[in-house]
């Protein structure tokens, strides 16, 4: 076994992957950009080196660098994680002429599968059943739309560099070919640089089911069940389970034996994913799956696999980069039970999925199942970390097992209602909804299914007067906070000791302020008058659920959470008291670009930042002449109601 490894990698795959080395008693490298500098995988791992500047081309895809740092701290190994550089041929050989071992597949394999329509071909060649289709050389527009009516519509356009859906384009009519191989053409040569494109037949009711599969270096391969990930939004994996519902032993035989094949068609070493397509519009049939391609590296969702078979992947690729024989026979490895995993992520579904990002102020995940379940998290922050532009926004993964699958999923959404984030908009609610919903709850799941009912599923629920009562509570600070004295509310309720002090509090949900006046009563209990309402309502002082952060209180009740907006006093005077005001961060964002310095006077309308946002640029103008007391940082992570821009009292003339 190797005595030091480096971890090519961030997140949580990366704090995966060095809780398995050490584990084993193998010492770990974690490598770095600016953005990570305090985070979670540099503080597990026992070294840790900087790599570069946050932008992922300069840190995380600088294999230079990163083979550098290996050789600096004395590993012996890189690991890839998945992402980035993992399947990249191009590193791997740099990795091995520079004496050290790639964790995963050689080159060369990396290389058959790397391109769609050769690894299809090659598939046929060793008699693994691929799609119906086009995957030869030629290119020209009449030759593709012969082949196409050739195969039958539907039919599926695809990259052949492709990865992530892009390049992707189904097209239902003859009439509509032509625009569509155009359209997929230009995603195809802007995301990979490489315009060249297959032709398959669009299967119907489509499931997605892939194999883990594992080689080592002395030829023998293994597989260790399927994985189904039909519950995808946009060709992206949502919540994937092992093992797939209503797999029958047939086709569990046809399917695993044809991964098996295709890993030794390819003397696969290490861990790897071969993904089927399978038409599901008559239940799973034998000879109704096909090949789509192969992942050669470790899965976001190998989790699920390890939770039903028991074996650490990672520690088995360890291994068998170390020159180990592959730990267990096909016949040792066995299957028990059911594992859900969804993919917690900062993201904003009822605004179409928009990537969102900010500051996790609060940050809880349930640690034990219900009766027989198990949970497991992986996440790659801690409280008080950032989401930051720079990544994948991924907070986390939550992982269930049980022994079957009513009751694997019950815990999962027992397990989603349960955890809580503040301070970014997440897709909890919408992975809630989805594990209960009615199909999906019967394993009737095809890749269409999230698309199909998407307005249903990330319907947000509105906050109860209850709910709204409990965020005026603690955006108040009755009963938590002593009493400030220059509160005019404290000043007018009198004898506080007779007549408990009344507080006045707002706090907006979306575009509804609500204001009340709240008092602690002598019983513990806490009454909310809200504004031009004669009675109040009675709650309890009880904080639980309710947290605080700047700006914002966050109320989680039923499973959802619910954000309102608490107005800045502050804020409001500064901004109206003689041409003085400062401009706050509108949304969560990065600043780009800074074109104005601490004093200097500016014109009302000039730009004087760029703040990226929501994947967007925005640009922050002068709302009146001023001069400049203060302005944000470049490349300073804001969240939203940070201040950008601060002017100096007296405006200039
Ligand atoms: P990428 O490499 O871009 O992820 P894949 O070839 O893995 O592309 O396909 C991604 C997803 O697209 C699959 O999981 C499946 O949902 C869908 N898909 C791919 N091929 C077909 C097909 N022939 N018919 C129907 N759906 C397909």
């Amino acid at each position: 076994m190797f005595s030091k490894i480096l971890i090519a990698n961030r997140g949580e795959i990366a704090c995966r992957v060095i809780r398995t080395a050490r584990k084993l008693g193998v010492k770990t490298v974690a490598v770095y950009s600016d953005a990570d500098a305090r985070s979670l995988h540099v503080e597990m791992a026992d070294e840790a080196v900087h790599i570069g500047p946050s932008p992922v081309g300069e840190s995380y895809l600088r294999g230079d660098r990163i083979i550098e740092a290996a050789r600096k701290t004395g590993a012996e190994a890189i690991h890839p994680g998945y992402g980035f550089l993992s399947e990249n041929p191009d590193f791997v050989d740099q990795v091995v002429a520079a004496g050290l071992v790639f964790i995963g597949p050689s080159a060369a394999s990396i290389r058959a599968m790397g391109l769609k329509d050769a690894a299809k071909r090659l598939m046929e060649k060793a008699g693994v059943p691929v799609v119906p289709g086009y995957h030869g050389e030629a290119q020209e527009i009449v030759i593709l739309a012969s082949k196409a009516r050739e195969i039958g519509y539907p039919v599926l356009i695809k990259a052949r560099a492709g990865g992530g859906g892009k390049g992707m384009r189904r097209v239902e009519h003859p009439d509509d070919f032509a625009e569509a191989l155009s359209g997929a053409r230009r995603e195809a040569k802007a995301a990979f640089g490489d315009d060249r494109v297959l032709v398959e037949k669009y299967v119907d009711k489509p499931r997605h089911i892939e194999v883990q599969v594992f080689g080592d270096n002395f030829g023998n391969a293994v597989h260790l069940f399927e994985r189904d990930c039909s519950a995808q939004r946009r060709h992206q994996k949502v919540i994937e389970e092992a093992p797939a519902p209503g797999m029958t032993p047939e086709m569990r035989k046809a399917m695993t034996d044809a991964a098996v094949t295709a890993a030794k068609a390819i003397s696969y070493s290490g861990a790897g994913t071969i993904e089927f397509i399978v038409d599901a519009s008559d239940g799973l049939k034998p000879d109704r799956f096909w090949f789509m391609e192969m992942n050669t590296r470790l899965q976001v969702e190998h989790p699920v696999t390890e939770m039903i078979t028991g074996v650490d992947l990672v520690e088995w690729q360890l291994r068998v980069a170390a020159g180990e024989k592959l730990p267990k026979s096909q016949k040792e490895i066995t299957l028990s039970g059911h594992a859900f995993e969804a993919r917690i992520y900062a993201e904003d579904p009822a605004k179409d999925f928009l990537p969102a990002i900010g500051t996790l102020h609060h940050l809880r995940f349930p640690s034990v199942g219900a009766g027989k379940s198990s949970i497991r998290v992986e996440t790659g922050v801690g409280e008080g970390d950032s989401i930051s532009p720079f990544y994948d926004p991924m907070i986390a993964k939550l992982v269930v097992h049980a022994p079957d699958r009513p009751s694997a999923l019950s815990s999962l959404g027992e397990a989603l209602k349960t955890s809580e984030i503040a301070g970014s908009t997440t897709n909890i609610g919408f992975l809630a909804a989805l594990a209960q919903d009615p199909d999906f709850a019967s394993g009737d799941v095809d890749t269409g299914l999230i698309a199909r009912k998407q307005p249903a599923l990330v319907a947000s629920p509105k906050p109860d007067p209850d709910i709204i009562a409990r965020a005026l509570l603690t955006a108040s600070g009755v009963g938590h906070l002593a009493p400030t004295g220059n509160d005019p509310w404290e000043l007018i309720s009198g004898y506080g000791h007779f007549h408990p002090l009344w507080r006045q509090a707002s706090v907006g949900f979306e575009q509804q302020e609500t204001t009340a006046g709240i008092r602690m009563r002598p019983d513990g209990r806490v009454e909310i008058r809200f504004d031009g309402q004669e009675d109040g309502v009675i709650i309890s002082g009880d904080r639980q659920g309710a947290v605080a952060w700047p700006g914002h209180v966050t109320i989680f009740a039923d499973g959802a959470a619910f954000d309102f907006k608490v107005p800045d006093p502050f804020a409001k005077a500064a901004e109206s008291g003689n041409g003085a005001a400062s401009m706050r961060a509108p949304m969560p964002g990065l600043v780009k670009l800074v074109r104005a310095a601490k004093g200097d006077a500016v014109v009302k309308n000039q730009p004087l930042l760029i703040l990226e946002a929501m994947k967007m640029e925005h640009t922050i103008t002068a709302q009146h002449d001023g001069v400049i007391a203060e302005i944000a940082a470049e490349g300073a992570q804001v969240t939203d109601g940070t201040v950008l821009v601060r002017f100096e009292e007296t405006p200039a003339e």
